[in-house]
Parts: structure tokens; C-alpha cells; sequence
């Protein structure tokens, strides 16, 4: 009944195709905090991003890990590609028709 310790290395070889998959580097997204004037990087998960129907009230926002206040800051054309290609959740305000 010895052979039964031969179950667990399946588990191993489970684990380690799993480490081989995390190719993909994640995002950082570089910012600044106004209050605290500390730049600290931050990844997709910290920011969101809110797209309006003007320019004005397109902004992105994210919670300073420093300090603690809510940032917001508005997001030009550019940012929005880049906030959104890399992988930010995306609120879309109110269209105007
Ligand atoms: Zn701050």
C-alpha cells in the first residue's frame, strides 16, 4: 500500500503549467496626487475611468495610496486609449442624444 504516495506529483506538474502562463506583464499607469504630491504607480485595478459625452466630463479617478484623497483628473483622447487598452474599467456617463 506504499505506491499510493505517487498521487501528489500530478498536483506539481498542475501548479507549475500554471506558473508558466503568467506571460503577460501587467500595466502600471504612472500618477501624481495633488494633495500629497507623492507619484506612485498604479495598476488597472486602481483606476477607473469615466467617459461622458464632452471632453469636460471625461475624467479618470483613483484613491492616492499615500494620503488617502480621491483624485480626479480629466482624460484627454489619448489617456482614454491608453486607460482603456490597458485594461480599466470603463464607466460611460450619460450620452447625450
Ligand atoms: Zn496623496
Amino acid at each position: 500500500m506504499s505506491e499510493s504516495a505517487t498521487s501528489g506529483v500530478r498536483e506539481m506538474t498542475v501548479a507549475s503549467a500554471f506558473a508558466g502562463m503568467r506571460s503577460v506583464s501587467p500595466v502600471v499607469f504612472r500618477a501624481g496626487c495633488p494633495d500629497c504630491r507623492g507619484r506612485f504607480e498604479l495598476t488597472a485595478s486602481d483606476l477607473r475611468l469615466a467617459i461622458g459625452a464632452t471632453s469636460r466630463t471625461t475624467f479618470y479617478s483613483f484613491t492616492c495610496p499615500e494620503c488617502g484623497a480621491s483624485v480626479r483628473k480629466p482624460a484627454g483622447e489619448r489617456i482614454v486609449e491608453l486607460l482603456t487598452g490597458g485594461g480599466v474599467s470603463t464607466l460611460r456617463l450619460h450620452s447625450a442624444l
